[in-house]
């Protein structure tokens, strides 16, 4: 059966870097000068040479998200129901091998989280776990699934990587979406950060998507996790290279991209490269420009400031006063988390800040109850914020 394993074994790593970087500031103008950029302009978007085009980027992308999305800003909570894991990942506080108290809700404490952010307002859940797929595995998805997923209008998943079956049977009770990360597309780098378990199969994880596709999931969302390889252009393109392929072959699921960076976590590495705030803005705006109607997602991994000032730029989903440890919202417990958010400040403040940024966030009540800002807000607001990034 055909997958995208097809698809990236016949794009050479060293070759696309190569390209990527030799790309010139004429090819960044025939891309912004396009209504729909290809492959090529993509990489010229992606390139060294299109980051003294971040203004006219940033512009072209909020147009396009403006003109796609509205002003909306979708909000989703990420609930953490398991800290055990049978992966060994360098950059995880969960991996096997790390001493910290392990966790596994059971029914009443997630009846408590799920209480605990229906109480924030919170109607979109990612139900997340570490990868044990003996004591966090189906049958346990198949205990508590209804339940959680009766406490909210939206429900994706972030787990193990399952059989194209079990996300069918998933839908089944309620599935929306599921997101899976490849963490990087480079293999060599993939087999150095991923040491014991079932993980280690690069291409086991490569092909989710296409599980995912052909179990009729509505929403996939893609990624890499940007600080693992040297190369962030390389991994981006690899994400783009995905999206397209999917979305081509799977034409009936929607697909969202994030651009997760590394954060500190008990154990975790440094980054291998950094990607630094002005890339990742770069970055953002041309996946907009390349995919209109994709979702973007940022999450509370980036600062305050960077999701006040980007977030309004091309972002249509975020997360807001996440806990990244199995009962964080009804019990604390932040020695079971899994890395340190950037953006602690509560949802109702991220939301604050975005209505004053122009847009409009959706969760539960709040559309109503913060109102709408006009359009004019906007504009005015992102030619004067752009310029306080970090531009080398
Ligand atoms: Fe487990 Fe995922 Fe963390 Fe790896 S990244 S240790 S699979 S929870």
């Amino acid at each position: 059966m055909n997958s995208f394993t097809d698809v990236w074994s016949t794009l050479d790593w060293d070759d696309l870097s190569l390209r990527i970087n030799s790309k010139t500031s004429r090819d960044v103008e025939r891309a912004l000068s396009r209504n729909k950029i290809d492959r090529e302009d993509f990489m010229a978007l992606i390139s060294p040479a299109a980051l003294p085009y971040l203004e006219p980027m940033a512009q072209r992308a909020q147009q396009l998200t403006r003109q796609r999305f509205g002003n909306t800003v979708n909000f989703f909570a990420p609930l953490y129901l398991s800290n055990l894991c049978a992966n060994e990942c360098t950059y995880c506080g969960f991996s096997m091998s790390n001493k910290i108290k392990r966790k596994t809700l059971d029914e009443d404490e997630i009846g408590r989280e799920c209480e605990a952010l229906n109480a924030l307002g919170f109607k979109h859940l990612l139900m997340v776990t570490g990868e044990h797929k003996g004591k966090v595995g189906m049958d346990y998805f198949r205990r508590h699934f209804p339940a959680i997923r009766s406490y909210f209008d939206s429900l994706m998943i972030e787990v193990q990587p399952l059989q194209q079956e079990e996300y069918a049977e998933l839908k089944t009770l309620g599935l929306d979406g599921v997101l899976v990360y490849q963490e990087t597309y480079h293999a060599p780098t993939y087999a150095l950060h991923h040491l014991r378990g079932q993980k280690q199969d690069f291409f086991w994880r490569l092909e989710t998507p296409d599980r995912l596709g052909r179990a009729g999931i509505d929403k996939i969302g893609l990624g890499a996790l940007f600080g693992l390889s040297g190369n962030w252009r390389t991994d981006s393109y690899m994400v783009a290279e995905h999206l397209l392929y999917l979305q081509q072959t799977y034409w009936q699921s929607r697909y969202s991209v994030a651009f997760p960076r590394l954060r500190p976590c008990t154990g975790g590495i440094e980054p291998a490269s950094l990607l630094e705030e002005n890339q990742l803005v770069q970055l953002i705006c041309a996946f907009r420009m390349l995919a209109p109607d994709v979702e973007l997602s940022l999450s509370t991994r980036e600062s305050p400031y960077f999701r006040d000032h980007v977030i309004p730029l091309a972002i249509n989903t975020v997360s807001a006063g996440s806990k990244t440890q199995p009962g964080g919202y009804a019990d604390d417990h932040p020695e079971l988390e899994q890395f340190a958010p950037h953006d602690n400040r509560s949802p109702q403040h991220v939301a604050e800040a975005l209505t004053r940024a122009g847009l409009q966030p959706v969760w539960k009540d709040w559309d109503s109850f913060l109102g709408r800002v006009s359009q004019e807000n906007v504009a005015g607001w992102q030619t004067n914020k752009l310029s306080g990034m970090q531009i080398p």
